[in-house]
């Protein structure tokens, strides 16, 4: 099953009720749910998986434990691919209202408006900048106690963070 987005009728200009920014876990969700509504939906974003592209396994999904990351993101793909939801790889630049409408301003395909905007744009995680960790990210380095705590199990573990005070 091919991951390369697809958007064949889609010319810029068109209206849509929700455009979804982003392609990863998030916005293939916002995209399902909104494509089941019936709501003329249209995905735009950059990377096919998001941070899930930088994953191996993933164990903590419920009902896909130890489904290889690629493979997951193929399971989202071909799920929403099933609505016929069209995708555009491309970066949003800009959104901005023009009356009761949101429009979506693309880097290389134009302008799109519609009623609702997802932004399903993930995170950036904030990194220690040390030597490695980059290299070792997924292989060792990890962002979130929660997701991999288990992989270490009875390994010796270094965990960095800071309390923030409100
Ligand atoms: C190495 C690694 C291992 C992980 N392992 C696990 C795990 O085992 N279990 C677990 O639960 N989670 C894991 N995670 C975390 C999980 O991948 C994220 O929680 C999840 O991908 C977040 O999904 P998201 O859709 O919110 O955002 P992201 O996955 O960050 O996706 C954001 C999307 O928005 C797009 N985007 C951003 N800005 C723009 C823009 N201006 N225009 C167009 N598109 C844009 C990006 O290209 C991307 O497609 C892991 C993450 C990493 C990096």
């Amino acid at each position: 099953m091919s991951l390369i987005p697809r958007a064949p009728n889609v010319k810029p200009g068109e209206k849509f009720d929700v455009i979804v920014v982003g392609l990863g876990p998030a916005a293939y969700g916002a995209a399902l749910y909104s494509a089941r509504y019936m709501l003329k939906t249209l995905v735009i974003g950059e990377t096919p998986g998001g941070q899930l592209t930088e994953a191996g396994e993933v164990d903590d999904y419920l009902g896909l434990a130890g489904i290889n990351a690629g493979d997951m993101i193929k399971t989202f793909s071909a799920h929403v691919a099933k609505y016929n939801v069209p995708i555009l790889m491309d970066r949003v630049e800009s959104l901005s209202k023009s009356g009761e409408e949101f429009v979506v301003r693309t880097k290389r395909r134009g302008d799109y408006s519609a009623k609702a905007v997802v932004l399903a744009i993930g995170v950036k995680r904030r990194k220690l900048g040390v030597p490695g960790e980059d290299q070792f990210a997924g292989r060792g380095v990890s962002y979130c106690s929660v997701c991999d705590a288990p992989l270490f199990k009875g390994k010796r573990v270094v965990v960095v963070g800071e309390v923030i005070q409100r």
